[in-house]
């Protein structure tokens, strides 16, 4: 077994054995750039360090020796010699890049003699005693594990002494001076002098690389990260090429092309006379790219040309690392690049357009999750830049909005019905503000969290939020906003950026979101390449438009209880629960009729032929009843119904476990007058809006909450009864379908069963979820958050789909229902319908479609396309 590669005998594809860097190193090698040559240490031999106690077994430091032999040959150097020293780095390099684990050692073969050699051979002591105040630095932070503070201390204090403003101020004589303590350091914390022997040296850095895999902070990141332990990390030694040698020499780093616009040019910093992380450290200001071609023309036309070599070879932007010594251009680093939403979509697009690459590549490039920064307006960069900031809160919901301060939902409705920009500012929002939220640019509030009202109804409606601002303070009765000690009032303007959490004075320009251009472009190419659907859930016309905006293709979920929520409906909804015979429901649920009708003729109408599926209704009905005491009185006042009444009730209603209580299909068994109500709504407005229209509807009637066959052929028998009474009311024909809610353990398990009742399963995944776990949706966040920071829990199983434990269910399901029902369609309305990794996972057990929020749709239309890839 081999474990040490020296540069030109790797490649790009021994990312596992030769780790990120030292794959690239070797590739860039291969094809002939300039790098300092070298040698990589392999993940195997740090897996086997472990294996063998946390030693270096003699056969790899015999490879190791041979590859340091190999290494004085080709630059001529010797490591340690007194004419012609041999200085190399010593590089970690996993296979994915973790921040948290070793950093690099320069100049890693210096000591009291070699540094000596170095200055006379350059001519240049500044140099060459710089280079060795670095590599101590280095070493006892990296292999000694000396705080960085105590050497910041030393070097701070040896540049007051001598009055430099910069680093490069300081003299021979001074740095002479900073390594007489840094040695006193060292021997200080260690209890032994600093290692003079260049071999000794090498084989503590190597062994330090290969500890740092197993440091705190570098397990912590793995688990977080879902990356394995047992990958390890490899090592590379590099030949040192100057940077510090003087005006003629620099270092830098740069991007093939702009990572935050996308635009094709280079971009980038360098820095002269320095080394390594100097230009990344800010410790003296960098020059743009472009000034290279002023300062080093020559060297600038070649890495000009070997940016576009690197680009063209790997097919995607590079970020490459690379020095410069005395006029010679060396490349240190190239990987591919981290980029902003815009710069990756127009990125993808240019290169299809430049032949580079297909579009399934394309659009593999596009990290879904970054494509809600485009959903929402942003503010203009600059303008955002040179505003001032009033306070910070929780990023609620991305985005950015800017108007007119209003502190009750009915004066930001007012003002926006004037042609103002409102931003309504509350304590915290409750369902009452829900018109003023519709009507306002963003949403403030002092209070609640990530998960408060506010924050999931913004994000809901893909509106700025920013909540959780403890450092305002709300006065909703003298309508204030006070900020430290300025008050601002009603009609002041400010700004909020959703995406960061940050609340601005006064008003700043923004840019709305761009559908057209690469972005379309891209969500064009998806479309092609995906076989999943993407349906949206939406409860009202207004959401759907959006959906339809968004390229949603029908209707995965529309819950109908949200709408019995709006003012002048709930009243009837109350009168229907209060109801003591089934005569005086059946009242009440006429009056509600009317109203459901006419909601779903205007879904129907946004929606046109797409499939819309409609679910009956599923939340317990003591969720519709008044809280407080006063709303308690109040609806005394309107129905007649004593105070005294009405809470005993609210009390029977009331339940220990309202989740697992009378709700779903169990209201629909026991008040089936209900089911029938929503039926004829629902068959009522697709009939009319048929011929009204001409659309070609098919209504998709989903029953909640079923875990047995025979609670859904009750439901159904119900359901049927009505839409045949319906039908001969109106004398016509139309086909619909009639299927339920995988959400219930036991519907997963006995889904050929319930198949054979039902058209359709649509996995219900958040109530699957939350049983199969046995987590309350509504408790448990907290609880989740510390599994997750033990690794007990990888993923939160409410946003990204347990493939092993709801996932398997939901297989099961997919394939008994295939089984009893070989057409049976097929989808997911749970909120994982728009997470990536649980599309990819939807797509690979055979769903039809997804269903998810209207502004995860392009997300979920792109991660489709991944699926299918
Ligand atoms: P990181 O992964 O943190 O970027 P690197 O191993 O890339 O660490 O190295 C840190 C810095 O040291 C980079 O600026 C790199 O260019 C520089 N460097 C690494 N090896 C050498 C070398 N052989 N000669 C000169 N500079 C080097
Ligand atoms: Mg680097
Ligand atoms: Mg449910």
């Amino acid at each position: 077994m081999k474990f040490v590669y020296s540069f030109n005998e790797g490649s790009k594809d021994m990312r596992s054995l030769l780790g990120g860097k030292g794959a690239n190193l070797a590739e860039m090698t291969k094809i002939g750039l300039p790098v300092p040559f070298g040698f990589t240490v392999t993940t195997e031999a740090c897996n086997k360090y472990y294996e063998e106690n946390k030693t270096i077994a003699d056969e790899i430091v015999d490879e190791i020796h041979e590859k340091m032999a190999e290494l004085e040959n080709v630059t001529g150097k010797k490591f340690g010699d007194t004419e012609n020293p041999l200085l190399v780095s010593v590089r970690s390099g996993s296979v994915f890049s973790m921040p948290g684990m070793m950093d690099t050692i320069l100049n890693l073969g210096l000591n009291d003699e070699t540094v000596i050699t170095l200055s006379n051979l350059t001519d240049n002591e500044r140099f060459a005693y710089d280079s060795y105040r670095r590599f101590i630095q280095m070493f006892g932070d990296v292999v000694m594990e000396i705080p960085k503070s105590e050497f910041d201390a030393i070097f701070d204090g040896q540049k007051e002494k001598a009055g430099a403003e910069f680093d490069v101020d300081l003299t021979a004589e001074d740095l002479k001076a900073v390594i007489v303590e840094y040695k006193a350091l060292v021997k200080k914390f260690m209890g032994r002098e600093f290692p003079q022997e260049p071999g000794e040296q090498l084989m503590e850095a190597i062994q330090a690389v290969f500890r740092s895999w197993n440091n705190d902070r570098a397990i912590l990141y793995r688990k977080l990260n879902n990356i394995s332990d047992k990958l390890g990390t490899a090592v590379n030694v590099q030949a040192m090429v100057f940077g510090n040698m003087g005006d003629t020499s620099g270092t830098g780093v740069a991007f093939t092309r702009n990572p935050a616009t996308g635009e094709n040019a280079l971009f980038g910093e360098f820095l002269v006379n320095a080394q390594g992380e100097d230009v990344v450290a800010g410790i003296r200001t960098p020059k743009p790219i472009k000034e290279m071609a002023v300062s080093f023309p020559d060297v600038y036309k070649d890495f000009e040309r070997i940016a576009d070599v690197l680009e063209k070879h790997y097919k995607d932007m590079q970020d490459m690392e690379f020095t410069v010594e005395r006029n010679k251009l060396y490349m240190l680093q190239t990987r591919a690049a981290k980029r902003t939403a815009v710069s990756a979509v127009k990125i993808a697009v240019d290169m299809v357009g430049e032949d580079l690459i297909s579009k399934e590549t394309a659009v593999s490039r596009i990290d879904p999750n970054q494509i809600d920064q485009l959903l929402h307006p942003n503010f203009d960069e600059k303008a955002e830049a040179e505003a001032e900031v009033l306070a910070k809160g929780l990023p609620a919901s991305p985005g950015a909005a800017t108007g007119r301060i209003y502190f009750t939902a009915s004066d930001a409705e007012a003002a926006v019905a004037n042609g103002e920009k409102a931003i309504l500012v509350r304590q915290e929002t409750s369902p009452e503000d829900l018109a003023g939220m519709v009507a306002a640019e963003g949403i403030l509030t002092a209070r609640g969290g990530m998960t408060s009202h506010a924050a999931v109804v913004a994000r809901g409606m893909g509106k700025c939020c920013v909540a959780g601002c403890s450092e305002i303070a709300v006065s909703e009765s003298e309508k204030t906003l006070t900020i430290k000690d300025d008050v601002y009032k009603e009609g002041d303007y400010v700004s909020l950026n959703g995406s960061k959490g940050i609340v601005y004075k006064g008003e700043i320009k923004t840019v709305a979101p761009e559908f057209s251009g690469d972005f379309g472009t891209v969500m064009s190419w998806a479309d092609e390449i995906r076989s999943l659907k993407v349906r949206a859930n939406a409860d009202n016309p207004r959401d759907a438009k959006q959906a339809v905006e968004f390229g949603a293709q029908g209707i995965g979920l529309c819950r109908t209880e949200h709408m019995f929520f709006e003012e002048e409906r709930i009243p009837a909804i109350r009168q229907m629960i209060m109801a003591e015979t089934e005569e005086e429901r059946r009242a009440a649920l006429a009056k509600l009729l009317p109203f459901q009708k006419s909601d779903f003729k205007a879904i129907y109408e946004v929606m046109e032929d797409k499939p819309v599926t409609i679910r009956l209704l599923d939340p317990p009905l003591h969720e519709f009843l008044p809280h407080t005491e006063e709303d308690t009185r109040e609806l005394a006042e309107q129905t007649g119904i004593s105070y005294a009444k009405l809470s005993q009730i609210a009390e029977e209603l009331s339940e220990f476990n309202p989740m697992l209580g009378h709700r779903g299909c169990r209201l629909a068994v026991t008040y089936p007058e209900i089911a029938e109500m929503q039926t004829r709504a629902i068959i009522e407005a697709a009939v009319e809006v048929k011929q009204e229209k001409g659309f070609d509807i098919i209504p998709e009637i989903m029953i909640p909450l079923v875990g047995m066959e025979s609670e859904i052929a009750d439901v159904k028998a119900t359901v049927e009864k009505t839409i045949g009474t319906c039908l001969g009311e109106y004398g016509v024909e139309m086909e619909y379908l009639i299927g339920t809610m995988i959400e219930v353990p036991r519907a997963a398990l006995t889904a050929g069963s319930i198949a054979k009742e039902a058209e359709f399963f649509s996995f219900g995944t958040n109530d699957l979820t939350q049983m199969t776990f046995g987590f309350s949706r509504d408790d448990t966040g907290k609880m989740i958050k510390e599994y997750m920071d033990k690794g007990i829990l990888a993923d939160d199983p409410f946003q990204t789909i347990d493939q092993e434990g709801v996932g398997s269910l939901m297989e099961h399901a997919v394939k008994q229902g295939k089984q009893t029902r070989p057409n049976i369609k097929l989808g997911i309305c749970g909120e994982h319908g728009g997470d990536p990794r649980s599309i990819e996972f939807c797509h690979k057990i055979g769903l039809h479609y997804v269903s998810c929020s209207p502004f995860r749709v392009p997300i979920a239309r792109i991660a489709a396309a991944q699926a299918a890839i």
